[in-house]
């Protein structure tokens, strides 16, 4: 069992939801269309590590890369939730890497395959410290900034979502019964990169409002 800490609450992390291609300029990175609905795809629990973790690159890949995403906790119950409610629903928030065996990736794609064995690798879903909601102004409007020893290889902001926040609560518990513990990786903007061994990765929200520092092993 995983234990996510928010300030004067903890819960069991449950179900890790993911979501692709959430911003346009990463979909145009990676040649994808942006979709019209939100794509979504799960981790296993097993992928959570956190702040000051050592990530793992697997054996059966040559291509790992570092995805920065803003993650929401979900504190409460929910389903077929409004939009307009969704909010509500968040316990805390924090910044996350979707770590993504791109050659798996790009092999599963090719044959219409799953993505699971190229996004759940143990070690794949590294998060930080989480805040409340309260912490924040406002969900669209998040800077998120990643670099590699000291290089930013990814600098966007919540606003340039396609699907806000919001949007991707209700979208998710159309379809699931969202618990509390439950993590939603909301997706990625440009300039994702490969990571190597002895890479130190840095993320941050907001100018280091939050941080998460890992390594590369
Ligand atoms: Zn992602």
């Amino acid at each position: 069992m995983k234990i996510l800490k928010i300030p004067n609450l903890e819960l069991n992390i449950s179900n890790i939801y993911c979501i692709g291609r959430n911003y346009a300029e990463h979909a145009k990175e990676l040649g994808n269309k942006v979709p019209d609905k939100p794509l979504v795809f799960l981790k296993p629990t097993s992928a959570i590590c956190f702040n000051n973790s050592e990530i793992i690159i697997p054996p059966q890949s040559e291509e790992v890369h570092h995805e920065v995403e803003l993650v929401l906790a979900i504190g409460n119950k929910g389903k077929n939730i409004k939009t307009e409610h969704a909010l509500s629903y968040i316990a805390g928030v924090g910044i996350g890497l979707d770590l993504t065996a791109r050659d798996i990736q790009q092999k599963a794609k090719n044959n219409a395959h799953p993505w699971a064995i190229a996004k759940g690798f143990d070690t794949f879903a590294p998060i930080s410290q989480f805040i409340d909601l309260n912490s924040v102004n406002s969900l669209q409007n998040l800077d998120l900034k990643l670099e590699v020893n000291g290089e930013i290889r990814q600098h966007g902001n919540t606003k340039d979502m396609i699907h806000s926040c919001a949007e991707l609560i209700a979208y998710l518990s159309n379809y699931f019964t969202l618990y509390p513990g439950d993590l939603i990786f909301t997706g990625t903007p440009k300039g994702v990169s490969q990571i190597k061994p002895g890479d130190t990765i840095k993320a941050s929200l907001n100018n280091n409002l939050i941080q998460l520092d890992l390594t590369v092993r």
